[in-house]
């Protein structure tokens, strides 16, 4: 753990003024190539673990203060940043599994993962099970011993705000001999470090909150340095999808003030998660943060801060959809979260079910149950929460 507290170290961990020049604040290295004191050898597998830059793709000084920086605020040994979260999911997932093993999964999470994650049976050989992971004992059973060798979590989860326990979950791997994954893009070090509870790798995109921009993308991986070591072989610098320093140098500078905004973005989501828990044309609210959400007891141990993500349902949801693409202002209807701007986008569930989940039947009746004909997902941003309930009531209230 640093020696400083989470809003000092955001904004130190990783820096230093440049010896050079004494610019206070980090370099933007775009150099691809560096020039080096003596001969050194041209195979990765020729290096020792102190080299020298060399190649932008094996390492970047601006990229390496943002691994830094996520390390200490994670609370781990080491960090590694990817071009997308994507880059950062498929690293994991192909650096922990070989053809024949098994993974269990949550059944509802981010789309692009699902979908990944299903692929992986014609592509690798490796079977998946969705499971509920809310439920401890459908994880349980969801277990092949020998064959399982992750276990893939996401807390809360997008779009549908499942909390997962961590550290049960992080017993259940551990006694099966696999490895815990947990994607922590909504939750953010702010709210909880999974290493702490025993996770084994932590992944986010860096696209949301932790950029917090809505500019650059990016991805972490975050662990142990010796689970890191083949993945920054294999998945970075063969694979080679390397996250850009201008990405970097974007979000570190977004990551300095990660605290900060987290604290405002969960303060402005629960005021709105209450608006609109109150609003006459809303039907249900899914926030952790608020008394009545399944996961609220656990978020409160789990999570310092119950982040800015929030979804809710209406009759007619696809027609209000069409209205609030029209009509809002302020937020804007767009896809993403994270940003310091609102965004909001309605999640149809026919689609969800047919493209993004594939869920067998029983599972398929539950999401339904949960989410109704869609939901809106609504990523709260910093504006003032007043004008945002007050944009979000006058397009709701439209008859
Ligand atoms: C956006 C997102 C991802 C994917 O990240 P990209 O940076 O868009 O590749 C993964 N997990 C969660 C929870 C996300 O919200």
């Amino acid at each position: 753990m640093s020696k400083y507290r989470m809003r000092t170290a955001a904004i130190h961990a990783g820096e230093s003024a440049d010896p050079l020049t004494g610019a206070s604040t980090p370099n933007l290295v775009l150099a691809n190539s560096f020039v080096v004191s003596e001969p050194q050898g041209f195979s990765i597998n020729s290096f020792e673990d102190e080299r020298p830059f060399i190649y932008t793709r094996w390492d970047n000084p601006t990229v390496k203060v943002l691994e830094e920086k996520l390390a200490v605020l994670e609370n781990a040994e080491d960090c590694l940043c990817f071009a997308s979260g994507m880059a950062a999911t498929t690293a994991v997932l192909h650096g922990t599994l070989n053809p024949g093993d098994h993974v269990v999964v949550s059944d509802v999470h981010y789309a692009g993962a699902a979908e990944l994650i299903r692929s992986l049976k014609q592509s690798m050989n490796v079977d998946s099970t969705p499971v509920d992971t809310t439920d401890l004992h459908s994880v349980e059973r969801a277990i092949r011993p020998g064959s399982t060798k992750l276990i893939w979590i996401e807390t809360p989860s997008n779009p549908l705000l499942r909390v997962t326990d961590i550290r049960a979950v992080a017993e259940i791997a551990s006694s099966s001999g696999a490895l815990l994954a947990v994607d922590s893009t909504v939750a953010t070090p702010i709210a909880t470090r999974p290493i702490e509870l025993g996770a084994d790798f932590v992944v986010h995109s860096l696209s949301k909150y932790i950029g917090g921009h809505g500019d650059a993308i990016g991805g972490a991986v975050v662990g142990a340095s010796n689970l890191l070591q083949s993945l920054r072989t294999v998945e970075r610098i063969y694979f080679g999808g390397v996250l850009s320093p201008f990405n970097a140098w974007l979000i570190a500078r977004g990551a300095a003030t990660l605290p900060v905004r987290m604290k405002f973005h969960s303060d402005n989501a629960l005021q709105i998660a209450e608006f609109l828990s109150h609003h006459p044309k809303v039907d249900k609210v899914l926030y952790p943060g608020l008394s009545n959400h399944p996961g609220h007891e656990l978020a409160r141990r789990q999570m310092t801060c119950f982040s800015s993500l929030l979804s809710f349902s209406v009759a007619n949801g696809a027609i209000m959809a069409s209205r609030m693409a029209e009509e809002l202002d302020i937020i804007h209807y767009a896809v993403s979260l994270g940003s310091y701007r609102s965004l909001i986008y309605w999640l149809p569930t026919d689609e969800m079910l047919s493209t993004a989940f594939l869920l067998d039947d029983r599972l398929a009746a539950k999401y339904r149950e949960s989410a109704g004909d869609g939901i809106f997902r609504l990523a709260v941003g910093l504006e003032d929460p007043d004008d945002l309930c007050e944009e979000l009531d006058r397009v709701l209230s439209v008859v």
